[in-house]
């Protein structure tokens, strides 16, 4: 790694530990580390995008002299270190106290993406903040953990939308050198660059480091000069349409995220595939065991029984397929190294009923792994029916795919606030304790009247930044005031919220409610009790359905007749995802069943004590229990959009629009809070990263450990 003082050279001895932990996200969910931070310069934090590298490496000389010198700062500054130095030199012991001595060989970890930081744009939705909570949950929980991914430097999108509400890409190049990511080195003190190996014509990454509390993550970088231009774009942002460039990604994930974990000397006992596109890492593992002693079947046998896969998309367009031909042009030399002909291979990606379609990378990985599984009860339930022909001798309900429904990072997503209000009332040790669900009995001794003024404080809140937004993109990009009135200008803090805010894909019918717009209308313009509706999301670059959801929603934002009770924010990402989830009054989902395999986001609203009105899909057919929130509609049937437009009209006019403005005497609505608390109490402990990762070691890893 770099030289971590060097790069700092403002920074005074005394207080030089701040360089240290800019370079670790263990600050992202720890808000005193957050504050040592912001209490050096509120404003730079704040323009910096809470990125605390950025910031360290712009402030001038004084202001670190000043802190250094200021007894209360050091006290802070001195209480945070030593407990980032303690944790990262003790371990937690949940996994050497329940599955194995810690001093195992890790778990490799392969994702093509991670959400863990708006620093850091390396995500396109729920798939990596799965992935990027599931390895935080790792460092916290002790499990020997290494991941690997890529660094894009164009992200997936930055989004700004025109005035007719077309969505536009900004082309906006991540810099590098102020992210929080480091350079890996290799003997010399150049960055390491590692060839991916047996593949011709060739291809070199760049290796990139972030560190994310106990868990190293490493990130794979094509854009270098020693690459050809069009290997050098191979990285450069998410999910690339062109099937050949995202073949060549794929490859680049997982044989050569494989030979960096080689180059690095980091062995591994078990591969967990987070969804298919880093499948071609399983082919490494088989042929380095047939490169060393082993027949194919026996490695195949041993790789099989130390893989562990997940898959997470209920349709099969979303699974990728290459063309034989695309593979035979890029493995050519790789095939003899496995011992086995070019057909046994390709046919390891075959579906039975389609031989000729192509390689399927989650075929392929269901058959070379022996532990799969689907991200919540449903999805487990679509995946078998989905993938029956690759088992044709079992029945639909002994196809062996599994489920681990999704959970989020608690100390994450829960609002700093409410940790404060949590820390009051739960006792010292819930955060610790917080998968137990006993710990969130102890709800109810939180004063309604508490609860209520921080929920209204961080809607406030929510509403000062939209505005603020809105204000820069007036100022410095001399926007239409269509965008201004759209971007939510007109946002009222006393009026019931619904947020709504995902990838725009068409399943997720993001327009569902404006099914009736006269229906919608008498509840937006209501005089005493309106209703207001927040929305934002991308919509994929290659997908005009997705855009043209979005134009129309941005349409309504500035329609006049509508009243300023739409708003559509620009450019959704991990910040205004947690002001959202956690500043809104209601989380709303509406996707087309069964297509949500899972969606966390309402996870995220609920255990902040933002209820959840959702369609019976995904993750709620097990959260929801009729008190916690609403549901409605799920059933698969024709004509599911109007019936569930009505099913959604008909829960806001009779029972949430009522309920919310049902005000006591002493001005709370404590009937709403008791929903919000049986939220809070009901989801937290059950849709947390902890009970998910103890899931997964306790489920697969411990198992597939035995066999490595
Ligand atoms: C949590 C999260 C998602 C995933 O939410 P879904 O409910 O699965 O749509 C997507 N994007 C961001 C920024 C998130 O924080």
């Amino acid at each position: 790694m770099d030289n971590i003082k060097e790069k700092f050279p403002n920074i005074p001895e005394r207080i030089s530990g701040l360089g240290e932990l800019s370079y670790n996200l263990w600050w992202s969910w720890h808000p005193s580390a957050r504050m040592v931070f912001k209490l050096l310069d509120r404003i730079a934090w704040k323009e910096s995008g809470h990125n605390p590298v950025k910031m360290l490496k712009e402030l001038p000389k004084e202001v670190f002299d000043t802190v250094a010198n200021d007894s209360e700062y050091l006290h802070r500054y001195d209480v945070v270190i030593a407990t980032f130095y303690r944790e990262m030199q003790t371990r937690g012991c949940w996994f050497s106290e329940n599955i194995t001595d810690p001093e195992c060989l890790p778990v490799a970890y392969f994702s093509a993406e991670y959400g863990l930081h708006h620093s850091l744009p390396f995500y396109a939705g729920g798939l990596g903040f799965l992935a990027g909570d599931h390895i935080k949950e790792c460092s916290d929980l002790g499990m020997p953990l290494v991941a690997v991914g890529f660094m894009y430097p164009e992200g997936y999108l930055r989004q700004k939308v025109r005035m007719d509400g077309w969505q536009e890409n900004v082309d906006e190049i991540l810099f590098r050198d102020a992210a929080p990511i480091t350079r890996v080195l290799e003997e010399k003190g150049e960055q390491l660059v590692v060839k991916v190996p047996f593949i011709e014509p060739s291809i070199y990454v760049a290796v990139w480091k972030v560190s994310v509390g106990h868990i190293s993550l490493y990130l794979l970088d094509t854009d270098i000069e020693i690459n050809d231009p069009w290997n050098r774009s191979i990285s450069a942002h998410l999910y690339i349409g062109d099937t050949e460039q995202r073949l060549r990604q794929e490859i680049v994930l997982g044989i050569g995220g494989s030979e960096v974990l080689n180059t690095l000397g980091i062995k591994h006992s078990v591969l967990h595939l987070n969804e298919g596109h880093p499948a071609f890492a399983i082919l490494e593992r088989v042929r380095e065991r047939v490169e060393g002693t082993m027949s194919y079947d026996a490695a195949v046998k041993q790789v099989r029984a130390t893989t562990v896969f997940t898959t997470h998309t209920p349709v099969p367009a979303g699974h990728d397929v290459f063309p034989f031909h695309l593979i035979d042009k890029y493995f050519s030399h790789y095939y003899p190294l496995l011992g086995i002909s070019r057909d046994t291979i390709l046919q390891m990606g075959a579906l039975p009923k389609e031989l000729a379609a192509g390689f399927n990378m989650t075929a392929f990985a269901l058959r070379m792994s022996a532990y799969h599984n689907g991200v919540s009860s449903k999805h487990g339930e679509v995946s078998r029916r989905m993938w029956q022909s690759l088992w044709p001798d079992l029945p639909e309900e002994k196809i062996p795919i599994d489920h681990i429904t999704n959970g989020v990072h608690v100390p994450t997503w829960i609002e700093p606030k409410m940790e404060l209000l949590f820390n009051k009332y739960l006792g010292p040790t819930w955060l610790e304790d917080h998968d137990n669900p006993v710990v969130w009995e102890l709800i109810d001794d939180i004063p309604d009247q508490e609860l209520w003024q921080i929920h209204s404080w961080l809607k406030t809140k929510l509403i000062n930044f939209i505005k603020e937004r809105a204000r820069k993109r007036w100022v410095e990009n001399k926007v239409s005031p269509i965008n201004i009135i759209a971007g939510g200008t007109l946002l009222d803090p006393s009026a019931l919220t619904i947020g709504f805010a995902r990838r725009f894909t068409t399943y997720k019918r993001a327009d569902l409610i404006f099914s009736n717009i006269e229906r919608l209308k008498k509840l937006l313009m209501s005089r005493w009790r309106p209703l207001q509706i927040i929305f934002a999301g991308k919509a994929h670059p290659a997908d005009d359905p997705g855009k043209r959801i979005l134009q129309r929603i941005f349409n309504f934002a500035h329609d006049p007749d509508l009243g300023g009770r739409i708003a559509f924010v620009e450019d959704y990402d991990e910040q205004l995802a947690q002001y959202m989830t956690h500043g809104v009054d209601v989380w709303l989902n509406n996707p087309l069943s069964p297509m949500e395999a899972c969606g966390t986001s309402g996870m995220k609203a609920s255990m902040n004590g933002v209820p959840h009105l959702s369609i019976l899909d995904g993750w709620w057919i097990e959260g929801f229990n009729k008190k916690n929130g609403w549901g409605f509609g799920g059933k698969e049937r024709e004509n599911g959009d109007a019936s569930d437009a009505e099913a959604l009209y008909e829960i806001l006019e009779n029972e949430i629009i009522p309920l919310y403005y049902k005000i006591d005497d002493d001005g709370i609505p404590h009937d709403w809070v008791k929903v919000m608390k049986e939220a809070i109490r009901s989801i937290a402990p059950l849709f947390s990263a902890r009970r998910m990762v103890k899931e997964y070691a306790e489920k697969f890893y411990q198992n597939a450990l035995k066999s490595a």
